[in-house]
């Protein structure tokens, strides 16, 4: 009966929501009957609230922001404009004055211009709400996928859609989907790391977290998402910001879609598009990705929506159209939904209308993207709700929502070195804090926090803990000196660095036990962030080895976007713990781990390169086995990675033993069944992840990968604990892309890899 009883309750839930959709359906082409072009076009349009608001938020010391109404009016009644993204001045604001700049432009929105369509608001809320005073920031996707706990991915996203819904705001510009597969990328730290299997399950809870259960963004706690930037967007030639990528048929399909096509069966609402050029060709003016393989073979019924400026790029920076004109065809002809700042959105709006009386854009197309925006729009209940209002959203910032980003930074943390098991440290330990990570609010975070650079973060974070405050709260003051040795400097470039009481910082390690030694990056985004030299910084470097010279043991704590190299000096390094960006409670999940309180258990999410110009992934071609033949291969320059994909140590030993197959050998359409037991062996409980690798052995159109995800799972095990971890495999996953793009399922044999135990299992036809 119990059973029944919740099938029918699924049942009714899918119903009502199936009928939803039919009747907003029906209202969106009432709607479209009633438009002209120029309001259609005005739909298809976002402008920034730069144009219409001034001032800043919070500190007294500041002007307050207010909206020029004449501008306002301009672009909502005038131009008839459909959507608004960022903050005036890229500040963040308190969720009441979010609340108070929303509901006065929805005012104008739904009262003054004709067919009182509510705006669609949209900011990059991309670690919690990012631009909202007082919102919980978790750490960056990056720490969450060193984390492999896919319910606490979830749950961040779902405490991050109530705030920034919470802030009135309906659009949240995240997750990006993007393979982190590229160590000089400025924006690697944005991504779930390298691999394509980990970024598709990962991107997936995200998005159930933003939409909620059967994506009911109408429900006024969750938000619409957008999957960015479609796609390809990380695979540059060059490793800078928004230049050329080459990918092949095979690499598009077998890396860089598996992710856009899981969430996009996933209901995902929006897309942003990739800001660069794939083989050439610019994929905001790219038919065949946008409509050919998004909207037509995946089906997605969603937005897609540009980034920043780029269909005016397509003239400018591209210069694949003589004109703006001639760039506003393209991009709307290859699929675009919906410009984000065109800088001059008259140019654009004028232009689109000129053009579809020309007969260069059809009707059908304005159309198709109009019901697009609609969509999501009725999807998001916006005619009946245009706002949100903060006080009904008691749980903002609760010691709740708290808990769970610091349960996230925790599970983050990755032990990466622990020789002589320094760690964890005892309380009664003297300790020397020191490096230009050691007490910043806004290196914990990285960019896009409270402001887009992450420069405003200490203005707005104060009231939580460095990393040195953290470790005085854990062990004392009396116990912990401080000296920074080498700073950022403030106001600079995110790698400008000086010398900040070097020789004082060297005096103090000879009197203390241990030194806890904080490197890594300032903080950066996008364009910013290109970067020339993988190798940790000069600076950096010179204190660290200043430091090893001393002999005290050093604790070396990275926090850092992006694996910058450390070869010059780890091995003088006791110990290395990898923080990522874990955010606004990092700190503490830090040094509850440095003294032993957590038990760390992240697992790295890409391959920790040795030296600059060794950075492939740990997916690569040819074979390890080739690596056998003696004296053929220089050993150094292959894939000898500082820390490979997926090492994480733990305070305690995990055990795999029992690693079976239900069978030998199996049919395309059958299961297989694979289980392996884990035992945590040693005194303190502890998590462990447990992944499971496929190596196809050959295959005969291309070269196989070395080997490739397939599972994870991570488990909790009580000291002296066993677990049996289960997974179940198809051919499906077994599969590779030929090089026309086309699937193969080839008959063969295949090994399955976990940990340091392997089978073979056979795929017969
Ligand atoms: C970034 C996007 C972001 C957009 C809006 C762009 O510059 O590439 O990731 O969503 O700005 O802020």
């Amino acid at each position: 009966i119990l059973k029944k009883g919740i099938l029918f309750i699924c049942l009714s839930f899918v119903t009502i929501h199936w009928t939803q959709a039919q009747a907003n359906e029906q209202k969106i082409e009432q709607l479209l009957k009633k438009m002209t072009l120029e309001e259609k076009v005005g739909q298809m349009t976002q402008i920034t609230l730069d144009v219409v608001g001034k001032g800043e938020d919070r500190f007294s010391s500041f002007e307050p922001l207010s909206l020029d109404k004449d501008s306002l009016k301009k672009a909502l009644v005038d131009y008839h404009i459909g959507s608004v993204l960022n903050t005036a001045n890229n500040r963040a604001l308190t969720p009441e004055k979010w609340y108070s700049i929303i509901s006065e432009i929805q005012h104008v929105a739904t009262n003054d211009t004709r067919l009182k369509i509510p705006i669609i608001y949209g900011v990059d809320e991309i670690h919690g709400a990012t631009y909202t005073v007082g919102a919980t920031m978790f750490p960056q996707q990056i720490g969450q996928a060193a984390s492999r706990n896919r319910d606490l991915v979830r749950k961040g996203a779902e405490i991050t859609a109530y705030e920034t819904r919470a802030s009135s705001i309906p659009w949240n510009f995240s997750p990006v989907l993007d393979l982190g597969l590229d160590p000089r990328f400025s924006r690697m730290w944005e991504s779930f790391g390298e691999d394509p299997y980990l970024g598709a399950q990962l991107g997936v809870e995200m998005i159930n977290g933003y939409e909620g259960i059967n994506n009911n963004i109408g429900d006024p706690k969750h938000v619409a998402s957008s999957l960015k930037h479609f796609l390809g967007y990380h695979a540059t030639v060059s490793g800078k910001d928004r230049t050329p990528s080459y990918i092949s048929p095979e690499a598009l399909r077998e890396y860089h879609l598996p992710a856009f096509k899981a969430a996009v069966e996933a209901g995902a609402h929006t897309i942003m598009i990739n800001s660069g050029i794939i083989n050439g060709v610019p994929v905001h003016a790219n038919y065949d990705l946008l409509t050919k393989l998004l909207k037509e073979e995946l089906n997605f019924k969603g937005l897609i929506v540009t980034d920043w400026a780029d269909i005016e790029n397509l003239h400018r920076r591209d210069r694949i159209a003589p004109t703006d004109k001639e760039a506003i065809r393209l991009a709307i002809n290859a699929g675009i939904d919906m410009s984000m700042v065109p800088y001059d959105y008259e140019t654009f709006c004028d232009g689109l209308i000129e053009l579809v009386k020309e007969g260069a854009v059809k009707m059908e197309r304005i159309d198709d993207a109009v019901r697009r925006v609609l969509r999501v729009k009725f999807a998001l209940n916006l005619f009946d709700r245009p706002t949100t209002h903060f006080k009904d959203y008691p749980d903002f910032g609760s010691k709740a929502f708290e808990k769970a980003a610091y349960d996230m930074a925790s599970e983050s943390i990755t032990l990466l070195k622990n020789s002589n098991d320094i760690l964890p440290l005892s309380k009664d330990k003297k300790v020397l804090v020191t490096g230009p990570n050691a007490n910043s609010m806004r290196t914990l975070n990285g960019a896009w926090t409270y402001s887009w650079q992450g420069e405003k973060t200490p203005e707005y974070a104060s009231e939580y803990n460095t990393i040195l405050e953290a470790i005085q709260n854990e062990i004392g003051d009396g116990n912990v000196m401080y000296s920074p040795g080498v700073s950022y400097i403030m106001g600079g470039k995110y790698y400008e660095e000086k010398y900040d009481q070097m020789e004082a910082t060297l005096k103090l390690a000879e009197e203390v036990d241990v030194v806890v030694l904080c490197l890594g990056e300032n903080t950066y985004t996008e364009k910013p962030g290109d970067m020339n030299d993988l190798y940790m910084s000069a600076y950096q470097t010179e204190l660290a080895l200043a430091l090893a010279k001393v002999g005290k043991p050093i604790i070396l704590i990275l926090n850092e976007g992006r694996p910058r190299v450390i070869s010059r000096f780890e091995l003088e390094m006791e110990a290395i713990v990898q923080t990522y960006l874990p955010g606004n409670f990092g700190g503490d999940a830090l040094a509850d781990i440095l003294f032993g309180d957590v038990n760390p258990s992240g697992k790295l999410p890409y391959t920790y390169p040795r030296y600059p110009n060794a950075t492939i992934s740990y997916i690569h071609k040819p074979s390890e086995e080739q690596k056998k033949a003696e004296g053929v291969y220089n050993y150094e320059a292959d894939y000898n990675p500082q820390f490979f994909f997926g090492h994480g140590l733990s305070y305690t030993d995990f055990e795999y033993s029992n690693f079976t197959l239900n069978k030998s050998t199996f049919r395309n359409g059958e299961v297989i069944e694979v289980s392996v037991e884990v035992k945590n062996k040693g005194k303190v409980a502890g998590k462990e992840v447990v992944h499971l690798f496929s190596s196809d052995l050959y295959a005969s159109k291309i070269t196989p990968d070395v080997k490739r995800l397939r599972r994870f799972e991570k488990i909790s095990l009580a000291a002296g604990e066993r677990k049996t971890v289960r997974f179940e495999l198809t051919a499906d996953d077994l599969k590779y892309f030929d090089a026309t793009g086309k699937a193969v399922i080839e008959a063969g044999e295949f090994e399955l890899i976990i940990g340091e135990l392997t089978q073979t299992i056979e795929l017969v036809d």
